[in-house]
C-alpha cells in the first residue's frame, strides 16, 4: 500500500508530496512540529499535543493554518488513509512561501501544513524496551528556546549521529554546569538509589516540555512514588539505580548505559518498566 501525505490541502502520494524551495520552513527552519502517538488507529494525548503546538506557533507569531477542529480531521484522515494501527501521526507548520528574506513576510503568507503517518513495529519496540538501551552524554550546544517545539534540530542531529557512531541509541545532552537537560528527542530521567524519581524541570525554557513526560507525572503520583523536579547531574546519573528516556514514539524506553557505564546492572529497571506498562491508563486516547 502507498503512503499518502496531506500537504496544503491536498493528500498526495508520498513520492509527489512536496514543498516549494522558498518555503521559510526550508530555508530558515522556521516552523514547528508535532509527533503523536497513534494506538488502535487512534490518537494519543491529541489535546495536549493540540495545547502545546498552540503554544509553539505563538511564541514564533505563526498562526494555525486551520482551525483545530479542521486539523484534527487532516490528523485522524491521513492516519486513516495510512491505516496505521499502531505508530505515530506527524504534523509540521512552517510560517509559508515567500521571497527568501530573514525578516518576516510583509503581508503575511499563508503558513504551510503537512502530516505524515507511519506505521511502527510494535514488537520491535517492545523488544527494544525489554532490553534497554544505551546512551552517551554530549555537550548541550542547542538554542536558548528548546521549549518551543521548531523544526531547527540540527544540535539534536549530530547528537543522535554522535550516539549511533559510538553503538548507542540515544544521546543526553549536558549543560555548562553538568547537568542533563534532555535527550536528543526524548526527556530524560533517573532513579535514584533511594527510589526518588528525578526529571529536570521545564520551566526554564532548558527542555521541552514533554507530553509523556506530562502524562507521566500522573502515573507516578499515583502510584505514589517519590517525584522530583529538579536538575540532576551526568555523576549522579552514572549512580543511578535506574535511567529512562520518554517520549511520544517510543513512550517509555529503559536506558541500561550511559556513556559506556552500566545502570542498574545493565538491566531495564521495574520502575521504568512499570510506568511503560501502565503509560496508556494516564493517557487520553482520543
Ligand atoms: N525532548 C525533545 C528534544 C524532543 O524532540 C522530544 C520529542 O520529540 C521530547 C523531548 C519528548 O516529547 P514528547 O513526549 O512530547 O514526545
Amino acid at each position: 500500500m502507498s503512503r499518502i501525505a496531506y500537504v496544503n490541502g491536498r493528500y498526495r502520494p508520498h513520492r509527489d508530496a512536496l514543498v516549494h524551495i522558498e518555503d521559510r520552513g526550508y530555508q530558515f527552519s522556521d516552523g514547528v512540529y508535532e509527533v503523536c502517538e497513534v494506538s488502535g488507529g487512534r490518537l494519543v494525548d491529541e489535546r495536549r499535543h493540540m495545547e502545546r503546538l498552540q503554544r509553539s506557533l505563538a511564541e514564533l507569531h505563526i498562526r494555525l493554518p486551520m482551525t483545530l477542529r479542521a486539523l484534527s480531521v487532516v490528523l485522524h484522515e491521513t492516519i486513516r488513509r495510512n491505516r496505521v494501527d499502531w505508530g505515530i501521526v506527524y504534523l509540521q507548520i512552517t510560517r509559508g512561501v515567500a521571497r527568501r528574506d530573514h525578516a518576516f513576510p510583509a503581508p503575511e503568507v499563508t503558513p504551510s501544513l503537512v502530516v505524515t503517518a507511519r506505521a511502527l513495529s510494535k514488537t520491535r519496540n517492545e523488544a527494544l524496551a525489554a532490553k534497554g538501551i544505551a546512551v552517551v552524554s554530549v555537550p548541550d550546544n542547542r538554542w536558548a528556546r528548546v521549549d518551543i517545539k521548531t523544526v531547527g534540530l540540527l544540535p539534536n542531529v549530530l547528537a543522535r549521529q554522535t550516539a549511533v557512531e559510538q553503538g548507542a541509541r540515544d544521546a543526553w545532552f549536558v549543560d555548562r554546569d553538568g547537568r542533563v537537560t534532555e535527550g536528543a528527542s526524548t526527556n530524560a530521567w533517573i532513579v535514584t538509589k533511594a527510589g526518588t524519581v528525578v526529571t529536570r524541570p521545564a520551566a526554564d525554557h532548558a527542555i521541552l516540555r514533554g507530553i509523556t513526560r506530562m502524562v507521566l507525572f500522573d502515573a507516578i503520583n499515583a502510584k505514589g512514588l517519590a517525584l522530583e523536579e529538579r536538575a540532576f547531574t551526568l555523576a549522579e546519573a552514572y549512580a543511578a539505580r535506574e535511567a529512562f528516556v520518554t517520549a511520544a514514539s517510543q513512550i517509555v524506553l529503559p536506558v541500561v548505559a550511559i556513556d559506556g557505564r552500566p545502570i542498574g546492572g545493565g538491566k531495564p529497571g521495574p520502575i521504568a518498566s512499570a510506568l511503560r506498562r501502565e503509560f496508556h491508563r494516564y493517557a487520553e486516547a482520543g
